[in-house]
């Protein structure tokens, strides 16, 4: 990001304000958020006990699109974190009574909502959010259209982290991302992810008419034929493919996608050993991947990624409702979240206590 266009996401001080996208974010901001997400995972009675830091304040899920994991994950998180949570599922009716996106976003801050999570259809959707969210209402992106999805890019790194040994170094790491690269908002995201975290080779294997054009301008090796392209790798990525992205037809049919694209039981061979199988879901069985193995080799990550994205997700959401950063060079013990500091940008005047600022 140059001066002049300051990161959207970032306040003066370089915290996390919003989510938007992983793009442009720093090398070390992306640590802080896997080593949280570590700290919430391993913490003794992580999975029932809820931490104190959200208390008082208000998260909305706003999904203009459905969803199963993400929402799940996210409204999880938040009641982990002790938020007050409310699930909103904005369906097409909503629209067609005339209210725009500045309507439903204006309306609902009225509320005293302090954090937004946002899915839709269309790309750029979180970012028009940050740019009319009142000073102080955090924008946190759960995929808009084919452009970002951070949250399970920073989950799909914990869960590559987690493998990678000790010293936790992805500088080696060979990773592959499979099948509807033209749609995915997971393969620009993971892309960006493993970029900034330092992977030697990120490849992207599909079909020509499913590969963006211009994509190696993001530092990947661009393959049309999928073994090849496993070949050697320690992390393959799987993606479904967006049939409801694409319009008109991209494909002769599935099961030619599954023949040249799929992953099979021999296609396994060509991986590394030990190599991680990963997909964000929802799957297509026998499309991308073979249904025994999504869920039968030991291989697969695949459920092991849902349940990062609690971690994750209530990471993300404490850095930027709750507990301080890394940066934040006087920062107060966590454990007291009455005595955090006000973030900069953060509503004047607001109490020091974390309550709803508006009742
Ligand atoms: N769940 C992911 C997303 O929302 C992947 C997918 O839908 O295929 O983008």
């Amino acid at each position: 990001m140059n001066a002049a266009r300051p990161d959207p996401q970032l306040d003066a001080h370089g915290r996390l304000r919003h989510l938007l996208t992983v793009e442009g974010l720093p090398r070390e901001l992306l640590i802080e958020i896997l080593d949280r997400a570590e700290s919430y995972a391993a913490a003794p009675g992580a999975r029932r006990e809820k931490l104190p830091l959200l208390h008082g304040k208000t998260v909305v899920n706003l999904f203009f699109e459905p969803s199963t994991r993400t929402r799940t994950t996210f409204e999880l998180a938040a009641k982990r974190l002790s938020a007050d949570v409310i699930n909103l599922h904005v369906n097409a009716s909503s629209t067609s009574k005339g209210e725009t996106l500045l309507d439903t976003l204006k309306t609902l801050e009225a509320m005293g909502v302090d954090l937004f999570v946002v899915r839709h259809e269309a790309s750029g959707a979180a970012h028009f959010f940050a740019a009319h969210a009142a000073p102080g209402v955090a924008i946190l992106n759960a995929g808009d259209g084919c452009h970002a999805h951070p949250t399970q890019a920073l989950l799909d790194m914990y869960t590559i982290r987690r493998h990678l040994g000790p010293r936790r170094d992805f500088s080696q790491l060979k990773a592959a991302i499979v099948g509807d690269i033209l749609h995915s908002r997971v393969a620009r995201s993971d892309i960006h992810a493993l970029r900034t975290l330092g992977a030697r080779e990120i490849r992207v294997v599909a079909p020509r008419p499913l590969m963006p054009a211009g994509i190696e301008a993001l530092g990947v090796r661009v393959f049309h034929q999928l073994d090849a392209g496993l070949d050697g790798v320690e992390v393959v990525i799987l993606l479904r493919l967006q049939k409801e992205r694409m319009v008109g037809a991209f494909l002769p049919s599935t099961a030619e996608f599954h023949r040249d694209f799929g992953l099979t039981r021999e296609r396994l061979e060509r991986l590394a050993p030990g190599a991680l199988i990963m997909h964000p879901g929802p799957i297509n069985r026998g499309v991308e991947i073979e249904g025994d193995i999504a869920y039968g080799d030991p291989r697969s990550r695949i459920l092991e990624q849902v349940e990062h994205g609690v971690a994750v997700r209530m990471a993300v959401m404490a850095m930027i409702l709750g507990e301080p950063s890394r940066l934040d060079e006087d920062s107060q013990p966590a454990a007291t979240p009455a005595a955090r500091p006000r973030r900069a940008g953060r509503a004047a005047g607001a109490p020091a206590a974390p309550r709803r600022r508006r009742r």
